[in-house]
């Protein structure tokens, strides 16, 4: 039936119930007859906290640790993830970015993906088990772990979905789509069936969390089909197109 992306944002995630909801959208998906690829980001606001915790030791603390400890709250989620789906029944393993095959220039803090080696994703789908991949996160040419900046998931999914070829990148989050406006700060906000790339991006660019605009970029890019919907209610969410 073809691959397909499912991408959790921190909120999805947050706690049990979130991995137990996340956890079923999965196993749903893959006893449908899909090849699932999910991509996680760290539980609710597990990145600022380990950003507190090491401001609390040192006032400019190193990148490449300061990236290390940040790539641990998405490799935290991508196992419990991995525990949740199996608990539903879905033959599941969790992938760091680097076991993943997620290559970057290794710009810790902001690095970019460079390349995508999908050996090991596609060897773990042929074996019949959805891969749980750590959002947000990439190796660095020499070998370190290196993040891709704040909110860097969804360039994950979506540069992973345009590497395997997925027919389609499902961005999971806690609003049911993309609106004309925050719907969290303006309530007369109407929800969108669906938005062009480019007003995307522009959307993006000006501060709609909704979707990074790398994202974005690759999604435009490479034709990437993707819908951002909400991973609590089920309802159709926002699809982009060209
Ligand atoms: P996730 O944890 O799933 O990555 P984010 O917090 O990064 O979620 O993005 C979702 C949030 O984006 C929503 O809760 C919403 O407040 C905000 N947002 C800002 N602009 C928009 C918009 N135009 N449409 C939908 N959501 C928006
Ligand atoms: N956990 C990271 C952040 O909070 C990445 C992400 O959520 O996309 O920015
Ligand atoms: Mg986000």
């Amino acid at each position: 039936m073809g691959i397909i992306v499912q991408k959790f944002g921190g909120t999805s995630v947050a706690d049990a119930k979130g991995l137990r909801r996340a956890a079923k959208l999965i196993a749903a998906a893959h006893s449908a007859g899909n090849e699932v690829v999910a991509v996680v980001s760290a539980q609710g606001n597990s990145t600022d906290e380990l950003l507190k915790k090491a401001a609390e030791i040192s006032f400019d603390p190193c990148k490449r640790e300061l990236d290390s400890l940040l790539a641990s709250g998405e490799q935290a989620a991508m196992a419990l993830l991995a525990i949740a789906a199996e608990a539903q029944g879905c033959p599941a393993v969790s992938l760091s970015g680097p076991a993943a095959g997620i290559f970057t220039d290794g710009h810790y803090g902001e690095a970019e993906i460079t390349q995508i080696d999908t050996g090991r994703i596609m060897k773990e789908l042929y074996a019949g088990r959805a891969v749980v991949v750590a959002g947000f996160q990439g190796a660095a040419p020499n070998g370190d772990v290196a993040t891709l900046g704040r909110g860097g998931s969804d360039t994950s999914a979506v540069a992973l979905a345009a590497a395997l070829g997925a027919k389609i990148c499902k961005i999971y989050t806690d609003v049911e789509g993309v609106y004309t406006a925050d719907p969290r700060l303006d309530p007369s906000a109407k929800k969108l069936d669906s938005i062009s790339y480019d007003e995307m991006l522009a959307m993006a660019k000006a501060g709609a969390q909704v979707l990074h605009p790398r994202a974005v970029e690759l999604a435009k890019k490479h034709k990437v089909p993707v819908e951002v919907l909400s991973s609590f209610t089920g309802t159709p969410g926002t699809v982009l197109m060209q």
